[in-house]
């Protein structure tokens, strides 16, 4: 499963279920006290060559393609999600906790059209809406 990473020395990288440790430091990650959040991003026929950026608490997080679902792996607690797309920055901005008990949420995002500026929905979404990764 293709899993996003943030180690504290501000690397983003891409692995698997069997990364161990930062790609550009070297640091041992602190996995056992973290969930994941799993986002899609919906086809859409709105910009849908233009990645979207993503950030938790502020910080980026990489971004994620038209219909591609990504892992973003974060500690325990409650984690703001925010996605822009192209210079847009409007965004519902949900708050998404994570827990020993449910360790990942699934979140789906798409673009509402808007008049004057679209705006990034993201929703809470079940496994089964995830596609296959
Ligand atoms: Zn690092």
């Amino acid at each position: 499963m293709k899993c996003r990473f943030r180690c504290g020395c501000g690397n983003v990288f891409n692995g698997d279920e069997n990364t161990q440790v930062c790609s550009a430091c070297g640091r041992p990650l602190d996995l056992q006290n973290c969930g994941a959040i799993q986002l899609y991003r919906m086809g859409n026929m709105l910009g849908m060559a233009v990645g979207m950026g993503i950030y938790i608490d502020e910080q980026p997080f990489g971004h994620i393609g038209n219909k591609e679902s990504v892992r973003l792996v974060v500690p325990y607690g409650s984690h703001k999600l925010h996605v822009t797309h192209s210079t847009n920055r409007r965004c519902n901005d949900p708050i998404i906790t994570i827990t020993p008990e449910a360790p990942v949420a699934f979140c789906k995002v798409h673009i509402k059209a808007g008049f004057a500026v679209n705006t990034m929905i993201i929703e809470p979404a079940r496994p089964e809406d995830m596609p296959p990764v």
